[in-house]
């Protein structure tokens, strides 16, 4: 159902032989060349489909921690910062919270739920419903449909990724009318479906580490910083922070990221079950986006600069610091077959043309 896309070329277009042949995806200015060299036609058609005033509204689905947020960043990063965006459900609803702190704001969302919000509940429940949320129940579907009204009336003209509507298999048929339902002119709408191997977001969570200071996020395994440390005793290597204002600060695991996918076991689930409603429906153009390739098609499909790297690490007892070794990170996919898992920058490229084809530019 996911196609392998292929990202892998050749050799470079005519006339640009100067350009280099490998790129370090995680270096931003690399990334912008790589960009460039692999879907620079797609990229101008998509910039000047913006800057004409078009948008879009680009529905992701994909399983939590699938890396909706990292893909769209990016495809916003390398087409126009100014004219799309990533926009998070959950977000908006945890910055709710400060808003019902503060009395005049608290005040106005009461009057403007009391304007627009449709359904069974009072604003008094809603409210409510808002201040005492748990991760285990959804909010009511009126609730948030009139929360993204709102903050989508606050980024007119802008393309906008969604990030967590639909969460719930009676949200799809909501998203399939919300474009009419609020009135965004009438801009193209798509899903964008993605779809990673558990034991990839299983990995991302178990070796997770957050910087105390600045909250940059890393991976000990998968995305190290440029300075790793060894604690002789317990025998562990960690990461400290690059960001030269952390002065060196020991990155830490969050709460419970030790035991992985295990305490979302239920949601991935329910994920699961979204993402192939979503794959059946008629009318709504699809883009699909797939974090692996199988093994032994990778050599066809993607370039090796492509597939994330695993990093262990060796104390070098004589030398007195620690040795980096990096390899091809290798996974077991859903089907139980082993296959690669892609950097963000492939996938953010699939996306970028495929969009690109659905928009018929
Ligand atoms: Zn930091």
């Amino acid at each position: 159902m996911f196609p392998i896309f292929k990202t892998k070329i050749k050799s470079l277009p005519a006339g640009r032989q100067g350009l280099k042949k490998r790129f370090d995806l995680n270096n931003p200015k690399e990334r912008k060349e790589y960009f460039e060299l692999k879907t620079g036609k797609e990229i101008k058609k998509l910039r000047d489909y913006f800057k004409k005033g078009n948008t879009f509204i680009a529905y992701l689905i994909g399983k939590k921690n699938s890396g909706k947020g990292t893909y769209s960043k990016m495809f916003a990063e390398t087409i126009d910062p100014e004219r799309v965006e990533h926009f998070s459900v959950g977000d908006m609803i945890r910055e709710i919270d400060q808003e019902l702190k503060d009395k005049k704001k608290r005040k106005e969302l009461i009057n403007f739920l009391e304007k627009n919000y449709r359904g069974w509940s009072s604003t008094k429940e809603l409210i409510l419903a808002l201040e005492k949320r748990s991760t285990k129940t959804l909010l009511p579907t009126g609730l948030i449909l009139a929360l993204i009204k709102r903050e989508i009336a606050k980024r007119k003209k802008k393309a906008l990724f969604i990030d967590g509507f639909p969460r719930d298999l009676d949200q799809i048929n909501f998203t399939l009318f919300f474009r009419d339902l609020i009135g965004y002119r009438q801009d193209p709408d798509l899903f964008v479906l993605i779809d990673v191997p558990e034991r990839v977001i299983d990995e991302r969570i178990k070796y997770r580490r957050v910087c105390p200071r600045c909250q940059t996020s890393r991976s000990l395994k998968l995305f190290p910083t440029s300075k790793i440390g060894y604690d002789s005793k317990k025998k562990e290597f960690y990461l400290l922070c690059d960001n030269p204002q952390c002065k060196e600060v020991k990155l830490l695991p969050k709460e419970g990221d030790s035991s992985g996918i295990k305490l979302i076991k239920g949601r991935l689930k329910k994920d699961e079950k979204l993402i192939a409603q979503a794959i059946s429906l008629y009318g709504i153009p699809k883009v699909f986006l797939r974090n692996s390739v199988p093994k032994s098609k990778a050599q066809g499909y993607v370039d090796d600069y492509e597939i994330t790297p695993e990093y262990k690490y060796l104390w070098s007892e004589k030398e007195k610091k620690v040795v980096v070794k990096e390899k091809p990170w290798l996974i077991l996919n859903d089907e139980g077959k082993e296959a690669y898992s892609l950097l963000a920058a492939p996938v953010a490229l699939s996306l970028i043309k495929q969009i690109t084809k659905v928009l018929n530019l």
